[in-house]
């Protein structure tokens, strides 16, 4: 229990400030009463009750304005200052309990006087607290490091010496920065232990909001440094720019995009869009990545030709000359582009359909199209399409990929360099589709009149008007070309070229362009006319004349070094001297002299390249049934040989086969160039006479070509392709072709001179195939006289050696 005594004392109530018992401290007295309190105080016993004011901006408070809880403490010293302030130095004696106020000069106050107490015996309990409260403590110090390590110690040794908990939290809180709410608590806490559970939970508390304040501070000095890092490097860079000449970097790079893009006169919203960028690059920090980024799209927009466009010439008696001077022969598809530009001009140019130029590879097409830029007077691009299969090739990818760039739209329009040029699509036929997307859908819009005026390339962020482009495309088959793309396409058909066309074109074209290109005069290199048939027989097989073209290139090429290094005026290239220079020989010419064959029959196919001779090989082997079909054949050409099997399982007698073949016999179905894949039912007949031949024995004619499809009644039907077909097999030197009836009719669109050097032999059914085809029709006795050996063996060897020979 405290001992208490009642008492009285002059009071001073103090502004912002708690005295505790044993603490030693001045402070500044300065209103009136508070004073005559102190003189008063002076004048007896040096005493004094100092207690708290709960507002300290209360002049005159009351008992209500005051703390309960003060401290009577003794002034030891007390000094005038200017201004009738009294300067005081008091040390806290003991707490006080305030009961009342009295007084009219000074005030006077009632007290009941705690006694300071000592713990005689210290429990297990308030041992704990006082270590916690040392423990805290030293922490608290080590945060706040405002207080010197000396006086630390100095206050925890005086505090823990004395052995008197009560006095080392008074010491304490004395020597600790405290809000006035908390030091008031300690000094209400008049019970040791108490006093020192309230002070674990301040320090504590205290504590915590020390560390927390330093982590802060902390960040913030870190984030301070590194912008002031920065800032310096960036002023360095700056006086490094300005030593190189780049008075002020950046800005200068922006005013001149500023002066280019405002002389480019740019759409509205591509105006806009371009500011923003030079904002950012503004706000970007140099030699970042983000600037090379802004910089490259900024360059994009700025190379885009959104005002610049060419004036189109719509002579059409011009376009004729120039369609004329580039190209021989293909008067049909002259014919068809001048109409297409007639309709241009009367339409003003709106709506044109889009042009699309179809055929084997090397038939003049790109060709076509760049006389017609040049017509118009229109920038050529061209964009390959072939293997296109991603989205963003056409349209771009968007800026957020790295190393993003426009599609090839933006791209060519780039290198057109104006907004009307003449776009090629090259090879449409050959866009797939992937995960990626789908490239068509996007050809969709660009080809799309009512569309294609807002283009947006996802790189370029921007619309950007085609309409005014004109479009031509190329494609070696329709057939894969999507149906909605080829709906909005005019086509034009390139037929592939007969010899004599061929012999043409290398003559008046092939052969001066090459010369040019080699920078040999005209004359100097000479090719006999039997030269040139012999390059185009015996060097290339093709629909087309680009290998002819590369081969007349190699000889010019061989004839300029020959001219330079044995000092000779001319060249002459000659049937006899070909062989040196282009080696020899690539390609027979005369099947003529092919010996008939057994299981062996000649195809005609037709492929985008044109068309081409197919040759079908079959053994028949000992075996128990299996039918083998190789060389990479599609379905329907599977299909085909099993309906030629079946057929002829019907038909067994009349073609002196043996009945039991599809059980005795193993078939192995063969087309060469087996890398290559085919497919379609136009092989039909030409797989069943090789089966019965084979199966028979008797062997096919070498000079006789094939094409139609087969049914299981052996009716023959009719196929595609015969024009182009009939020119492959002229080519092979093949001057008989089996046609199916009903294909009579289209022989008329091949060409005149070579119609009339082939036999075209239409046939209704299988039987009339096989009439014209084979050496000599089985006959049944035939097969009689084998009839101890029902497998022809002699075919298989007839067949090796046929092999060899092709
Ligand atoms: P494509 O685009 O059909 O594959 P190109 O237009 O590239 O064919 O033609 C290949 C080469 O043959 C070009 O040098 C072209 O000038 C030439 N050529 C093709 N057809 C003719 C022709 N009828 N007259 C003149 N040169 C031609």
């Amino acid at each position: 229990m405290i001992k208490q005594k009642k008492t009285t004392l002059p009071m001073i109530p103090l502004r912002g400030l708690v005295v505790l018992p044993y603490m030693i401290l001045h402070f500044d007295v300065g209103r009136q009463k508070s004073i005559k309190a102190l003189e008063e105080a002076l004048a007896t016993n040096q005493l004094i009750f100092l207690v708290t004011q709960i507002n300290e901006n209360v002049k005159e408070p009351d008992m209500s304005q005051l703390y309960k809880t003060g401290t009577i403490a003794k002034v030891s010293q007390i000094l005038r200052m200017p201004g009738n302030v009294i300067r005081v130095l008091v040390e806290g004696i003991s707490r006080a309990q305030l009961c009342s106020v009295t007084g009219t000069d000074y005030s006077v106050a009632e007290i009941i006087e705690y006694m300071p107490k000592t713990l005689d015996k210290i429990d297990i309990n308030t041992e704990a607290l006082i270590r916690n409260v040392r423990d805290v403590c030293e922490k608290y110090f080590e945060v706040e490091n405002k207080v010197s390590p000396e006086s630390i110690a100095a206050v925890i040794s005086t505090a823990a010496a004395a052995d008197d908990p009560g006095r080392m939290c008074d010491i304490i809180t004395g020597n600790i920065d405290l809000p006035i709410a908390d030091k008031q608590m300690i000094l209400e806490s008049i019970e040791p232990e108490e006093r020192l559970e309230n002070l674990v939970f301040i320090l504590s508390r205290e504590l915590e909001l020390l560390k927390l304040s330093s982590r802060i501070d902390e960040k913030v000095k870190k984030n301070m440094d590194k912008n002031q890092h920065d800032y310096y490097l960036r002023e360095q860079l700056q006086v490094i720019q300005e030593e190189l000449g780049d008075k002020d970097g950046i800005g200068a790079e922006v005013r001149e995009y500023r002066e280019k893009f405002a002389a480019l006169e740019l759409p509205e919203e591509a105006a806009k869009k371009v500011e923003k960028e030079l904002d950012r690059l503004l706000k970007t920090p140099p030699g970042t990545g983000e600037g090379t980024v802004i910089r490259n799209y900024l360059d994009w927009i700025a190379d885009l030709p959104w005002n610049i466009s060419t004036e189109d010439n719509m002579d059409i008696k011009n376009a004729e000359k120039i369609l004329e001077r580039d190209h021989y022969g293909l008067e049909k598809v002259k014919q068809r582009i001048i109409e297409y530009l007639a309709v241009r001009k009367l339409s003003g140019g709106i709506k044109a359909p889009i042009i699309c130029l179809v055929g084997p590879p090397g038939v003049g097409k790109t060709s076509i199209a760049r006389s017609v830029a040049e017509a118009m007077n229109k920038k050529y691009v061209r964009i390959s399409l072939g293997g296109v299969r991603d989205e963003a090739e056409i349209r771009g990818h968007r800026r957020t990929y790295l190393g993003s760039m426009p599609g090839r739209i933006i791209y060519a329009l780039k290198q057109a360099g104006s907004n009307n040029p003449l776009m090629l699509f090259d090879e449409i036929d050959k866009l797939s589709s992937d995960i990626h997307g789908d490239p068509s859908s996007a050809m969709l819009e660009v080809l799309d009149g009512e569309q294609n005026s807002t283009f947006r390339d996802n790189y370029i962020e921007l619309p950007f008007d085609l309409s005014k482009v004109t479009f031509i495309t190329t494609a070696n088959r329709l057939d894969t070309i999507p149906g909605p793309l080829l709906d909005r396409m005019e086509v034009i058909e390139l037929p592939s070229y007969i010899e004599d066309e061929k012999y043409n074109i290398a003559k008046r074209h092939l052969i001066p362009k090459q010369l040019k290109m080699y920078g040999l005069k005209a004359g100097t290199v000479k090719f006999t006319d039997d030269a040139v048939h012999d390059i185009i027989n015996y060097y290339t097989r093709e629909a087309g004349v680009r290998n002819l073209e590369r081969e007349i290139g190699s000889i010019c090429r061989k004839a300029a070094a020959k001219i330079v290094s044995e000092g000779k005026k001319s060249v002459k290239i000659t049937s006899k001297n070909l062989e040196s220079f282009l080696g020899s020989h690539r390609f027979g010419y005369d099947l003529m002299k092919k010996e008939p064959a057994v299981g062996i029959s000649t195809g005609l196919a037709w492929t985008q390249v044109g068309g081409d001779t197919l040759d079908i090989e079959v053994n028949v082997m000992e075996g128990s049934g299996n039918v083998e079909l190789t060389g990479h054949l599609g379905d329907v050409m599977k299909e085909s040989a099993k309906a030629a099997i079946s057929y002829i399982r019907t038909k067994t007698d009349e073609y002196g086969i043996d009945a039991d073949f599809y059980k005795n016999c193993d078939i192995h179905i063969h087309v060469p160039e087996g890398a290559t894949p085919k497919d379609g039912p136009s092989a039909g007949i030409t797989i069943a006479t090789a089966l019965v031949s084979a199966l028979s024995g008797q062997p096919v004619r070498s000079d006789v070509a094939m094409t139609g499809e087969i049914t299981l009644r052996g009716r023959v039907l009719p196929i595609g392709g015969l024009r182009e077909k009939s020119l492959a097999a002229y080519r092979s030197g093949i001057r008989t072709i089996i046609i199916p009836q009903d294909n009579l009719k289209d022989t008329e669109e091949i060409p005149e001179n070579i119609r009339k050097d082939i036999t075209f032999i239409p046939a209704f059914s299988m039987q009339q195939v096989l009439n014209t085809a084979l050496c000599k029709l089985p006959v049944y006795s035939d097969i009689t006289k084998k009839s101890d050996d029902t497998v022809p063996n002699a075919s298989v060897h007839q067949n090796v050696e046929i092999t060899n020979r092709i």
